[in-house]
């Protein structure tokens, strides 16, 4: 099976990419875990994607392209779920070339519809736990009394005018792809508004519907 979860920052897609593993055995391939784990190891990559992501501005698609890649081809162009990737028209016509060169075509694009006000209150509430990636929100789904609090941190790019940057930067170049995916059959609006198990049981609904 092969799925991209679609949307604006904050409206879930993290979250639902795990839960998607877990139920149906599958790769999550998140471009913005892979750059934040390249940052933190100070590679090549992580040093040059830096600057960009700290700003709330998209790393540049030559460098998002060899790691997707990388990804996908270790999956052997299977059961993966895209989560973040693409962003641009570029990523997105790129991506059909790469997928229908390996005969390996998406089933679905699963669009998370979140509500502007909504994705602003659920960004300036998330927290991660700085070693395993795991998110919280503080009213919905606060970190566990067990969790050390010096691991509960907010990402850098969550503070308010970065995050009106990344909304903008979405809105430019990022949700035309909709219109990109609709053309191709391939869109599938999912309402991304509730508890995080709402929100699953509607996607997996449309991943069983669409494969
Ligand atoms: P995310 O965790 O998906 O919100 O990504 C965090 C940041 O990583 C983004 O704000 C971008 O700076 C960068 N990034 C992640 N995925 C991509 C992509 N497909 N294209 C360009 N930049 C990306």
């Amino acid at each position: 099976m092969r799925l991209l979860l679609f949307g604006p920052p904050g409206a879930g897609k993290g979250t639902q990419a795990r839960k998607l593993v877990d139920r149906y055995d599958l790769t999550q391939i998140a471009t913005g875990n892979i750059i934040r784990a390249a940052m933190k190891n100070e590679t090549p990559v992580g040093l040059e994607a830096k600057s960009y992501v700290e700003k709330g501005e998209l790393v540049p698609d030559a460098v998002v392209r060899k790691l997707a890649e990388g990804a996908i081809a270790d999956e052997d162009y299977d059961d993966f779920i895209l989560d973040g990737y693409p962003r641009t028209l570029q990523q997105a016509t790129w991506l059909t070339t790469f997928l229908t060169e390996h005969d390996a075509p998406l089933n679905a694009v699963l669009s998370l519809e979140v509500p502007d006000e909504e994705i602003v209150d659920r960004l300036s509430k998330r927290r991660v736990h700085a070693e395993t990636g795991e998110n919280y929100h503080l009213d919905v789904n606060p970190p566990p009394d067990e969790v050390d609090d010096d691991l509960i941190i907010q990402r850098p790019d969550d503070k308010p005018e970065t995050v009106r940057n990344r909304l903008q930067v979405y809105r430019d170049q990022t949700e035309p792809l909709k219109t990109y995916y609709k053309e191709r059959d391939l869109l599938v609006p999912v309402n991304g508004t509730g508890t995080p198990s709402d929100v699953h049981a509607r996607i997996t609904e449309a991943v069983e519907a669409h494969t």
